[in-house]
């Protein structure tokens, strides 16, 4: 049988989708709205692509079984590879964080580069074709009363598409729930979680080595905000073609400026000038880019009681987080993943193919949900739903930071968790707990204040 599956949307997580699903059916096809670059170009459909992304290890790891040798052809593009807590300078808000190796070494480059990486090696699979500017405009359902989703429409209604299988994956803002709506058929319910923080971003030309301070032995920088002062957090990130991207975060309800002379006052205001000198030295090559695109937005599909047939949906489409903890792209490769398991364990034309998807997906979901969104919470202004226990888990969550500034066991725990290498409940396990209280009791005995760590010392930057 010559089975056919349409995905919608030709990003990160519609990319990741047509390599799982190249493997079950004889052909995919991407839908894509906007012209796809030849290149590394910033297009519409993705204006979040001009801020900073993290590629978390478990993403890369994921990305890898999906398109085996991905790191290869990344690096070969131009990617860098640092291991953060060796080669960044990271504030924590108990001090400079210990230079150390984690063992968990980080791609840094662009999220043009990334797509366009995974973009090309796709497209070298003979089953995967591209159609884009095509703007799809409503599902096809089945006229015998079925339910069954059979394709989508085109803008205008201009052509029906076929399929036997529909995935959305057109972002946050999939339409995809109004269109089942008004096709009659279940549609999920949403959670919002929402603390308000917002982005601005201005690209670099890095200063070449020999024209940097001495001293100066950071890759990249990591400010995070401090307990008392203004709500910001900023980073200084290496990417491709000797460039730098610093990502100037405002949380709760404190937007960043996106004027040029605002974003560079902004930077030495923050816990350390070290971005702010460090950019002194660089060259801008960007105007500074705003972006307030960053509630958490869940929709239930594993919770419809009206089993979806010949549709399943990914990515943004299905989770958004907010992208402090860069979770995105990592989520989506995980759940092309799942979609490749279950297409495994089920076959494509299986009537619980759906239902089964959207539980497994929804499983692995509820870890990072519950981690971003609980960590959103620690912010009076924040507004959803609040997930259970979020003040304990806050309060938790600050002891054990503070106390992973004396223990390298604990660093190691919290970085296997933020990379999604274990699940979150990890943190909370017998072994970490009573490491923690270890800390404080020592601090406690020891006369030292909460947040006084064995922190490393401050970097600097010598006159040149
Ligand atoms: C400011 C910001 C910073 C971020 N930082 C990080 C980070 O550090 N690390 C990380 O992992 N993630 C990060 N993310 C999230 C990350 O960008 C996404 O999770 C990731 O790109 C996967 O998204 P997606 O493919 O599901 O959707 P998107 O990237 O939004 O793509 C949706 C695609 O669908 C297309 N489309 C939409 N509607 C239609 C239609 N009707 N017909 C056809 N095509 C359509 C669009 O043109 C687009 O190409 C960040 C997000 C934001 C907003």
């Amino acid at each position: 049988m010559n089975r056919h599956a349409i995905v919608i949307g030709g990003s990160l997580a519609g990319l990741c989708a047509a390599r799982a699903l190249s493997r079950f059916f004889e052909h995919v096809t991407v839908l894509e709205r906007d012209a796809l670059p030849v290149d590394t170009r910033c297009r519409r459909g993705v204006p979040q692509a001009r801020h900073v992304h993290a590629l978390l290890a478990r993403g890369r790891t994921e990305l890898e079984q999906l398109l085996p040798g991905f790191t290869a052809r990344l690096r070969e593009a131009g990617a860098l590879e640092h291991d953060m807590a060796r080669d960044f300078a990271v504030l924590r808000p108990y001090g400079w964080a210990p230079r150390e190796e984690s063992g968990i070494p980080s791609l840094f480059a662009s999220r043009e580069l990334v797509e366009a990486t995974v973009r090309g090696m796709l497209a070298e699979h003979s089953n995967v074709s591209f159609e884009d500017r095509s703007d799809v405009a409503g599902l096809r359902v089945d006229p015998y009363g079925s339910g069954r989703i059979t394709g989508v429409v085109l803008e205008n209604g201009a052509r029906d598409v076929f399929a036997d299988l529909v995935v959305d994956a057109s972002g946050a803002r999939s339409p995809a729930p109004r269109w089942l709506r008004e096709a009659g058929l279940a549609v999920p319910e949403e959670t919002r979680v929402d603390s308000f923080c917002s982005y601005s971003t201005r690209w670099y030309e890095a200063p070449p080595p020999e024209e940097r301070p001495d001293g100066w032995w950071w890759k990249g920088i990591w400010i995070d905000p401090r307990p008392g002062c203004e709500k910001r957090a900023a980073v200084l990130f290496p990417a491709e073609g000797g460039r730098w991207i610093v990502t100037l975060v405002g949380l709760a309800r404190m937007p960043p400026p996106t004027t040029e002379a605002g974003f560079a006052e902004a930077l030495g205001r923050l816990p350390s000038p070290l971005i702010a000198q460090a950019v002194d030295l660089a060259k801008p090559v960007s105007p500074v880019y705003g972006s307030r695109s960053t509630v958490n937005r869940l929709r239930h599909y594993e919770r419809v009681r009206w089993p979806l047939q010949g549709f399943l949906a990914l990515g943004d489409a299905v989770c958004s987080f907010n992208p402090l903890y860069g979770q995105g792209m990592t989520a989506a490769a995980v759940c092309a993943r799942i979609l490749e398991r279950q297409l495994e364990l089920l076959a494509p034309g299986h009537p619980e193919l759906s239902v089964r998807f959207f539980q497994a997906q929804s499983d692995f979901m509820s870890g990072p949900w519950r981690l971003a969104t609980s960590a959103d919470f620690r912010f009076a202004e924040t507004e959803g739903q609040r997930p259970a226990f979020s003040e304990w888990r806050t309060r938790y969550m600050d002891a054990l930071i503070a106390a992973s500034g004396d223990d390298p066991a604990l660093r190691a725990v919290i970085a296997e968790v933020v990379h999604m290498l274990c699940p979150p409940e990890r943190l909370f396990a017998a072994d970490v707990v009573v490491r923690v209280l270890r800390q404080h009791m020592r601090r406690r005995l020891g006369g030292m204040p909460p947040f006084a760590a064995a922190a490393a010392a401050a970097p600097r930057l010598a006159a040149r």
